[in-house]
């Protein structure tokens, strides 16, 4: 079966097509997680949120950020052998802002690694 879905601000369309409903319902959640959470700033409440991607020699960091308070959320890539090129947010993560006296290097590659906890059950 094919759907077609809309962002509730009417901004992103996409096509979900899956045999299964299962199936349907994993597209539109991953479609969901990206476009429509984390849409409003955590910190200061602002809806100027867009996606980042910030880049070091341990690799990219893709989250969100606030254009007005810089406060970012993290999103999380899956391991190739959960779904290669994913992204996830889990919900201990928290919107925060970029503090340069905290050395985060090996906690960032910890996170860029992690694998998704929310994983377990999905089919
Ligand atoms: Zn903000």
């Amino acid at each position: 079966m094919k759907v077609t879905y809309r962002t509730k601000d009417g901004q992103f369309t996409t096509q979900l097509e899956s045999e299964t409903e299962t199936g349907l319902v994993e597209q539109l959640v991953d479609f969901q997680n990206l476009l429509e959470k984390n849409t409003v700033c955590g910190s200061c409440k602002s809806p100027e949120v867009f996606w980042n991607i910030r880049e070091n020699d341990a690799g990219k960091y893709f989250e969100k950020k606030c254009n007005k308070c810089f406060a970012a959320m993290p999103y999380h890539v899956n391991k190739d052998k959960v779904k290669k090129g994913g992204l996830y947010f889990s919900y201990k993560d928290k919107w925060a802002k970029y503090d340069p006296s905290v050395k985060k290097t090996e906690d960032d590659a910890k996170v860029f690694t992690e694998e998704k906890p929310a994983a377990k059950g999905k089919k």
